[in-house]
């Protein structure tokens, strides 16, 4: 997800600082799965900025995002690899990437998208166990606010106020088509 790379070399997540926050969550919780912990918690969808649930997926806000508005598509399944998943499965996740970038480029003007999944620790996943895309929303010149807060109080305040801004176009929207 272009990490930005300082001239030390080194890997720095300094456009997102509350990130830690994400860290300190996998350590904490290195035995649980946030994403079955949201698939189940069926009363407590704003609670986990879940955002849709479709036949065999569900598409959820990044609580620690790299950019506002980005999202993340799973198979309600927990399984880390895409060889485990029925042909149908994985077409209902790109049909959601199609619906999630009609819904960032309608909702919060997004101009173009990143869009992958990290599959393996060694390849960057925080949650190998659980297959998941992100869908990461960008604009020219990458105007984007979240870059300049830093407290993760105001960045968790921001986060619900663009769930309810995301479900509301999503009505609008008759979205997902998945
Ligand atoms: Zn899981």
């Amino acid at each position: 997800m272009n990490e930005q790379s300082q001239n030390t070399g080194k890997k720095a997540n300094i456009h997102a600082p509350w990130r830690i926050e994400y860290i300190n969550m996998l350590n904490d919780r290195r035995d649980g799965c946030f994403i079955c912990r949201a698939r189940d918690e069926t009363d407590r969808d704003a609670e986990n900025l879940l955002l849709w649930r479709t036949e065999n997926c569900l598409v959820m806000m990044n609580r620690f995002p790299y950019s506002a508005g980005h999202l993340l598509i799973a198979p309600n399944e927990h399984v880390g690899g895409m060889e485990e998943m029925p042909d149908n499965v994985l077409l209902e996740m790109m049909a959601l990437s199609r619906d999630t970038q009609r819904l960032l480029a309608h909702s919060i003007r997004a101009e173009g998208f990143n869009i992958g999944m990290n599959i393996g620790r060694c390849a960057g996943a925080g949650l190998p166990g659980h297959l998941h895309m992100h869908v990461v929303p960008r604009w020219s010149g990458d105007t984007n606010y979240m870059a300049v807060i830093g407290d993760v109080r105001v960045v968790s305040q921001a986060l619900t106020e663009l769930y309810e801004q995301l479900r509301e176009a999503s009505a609008e929207l008759n979205l997902p088509r998945a």
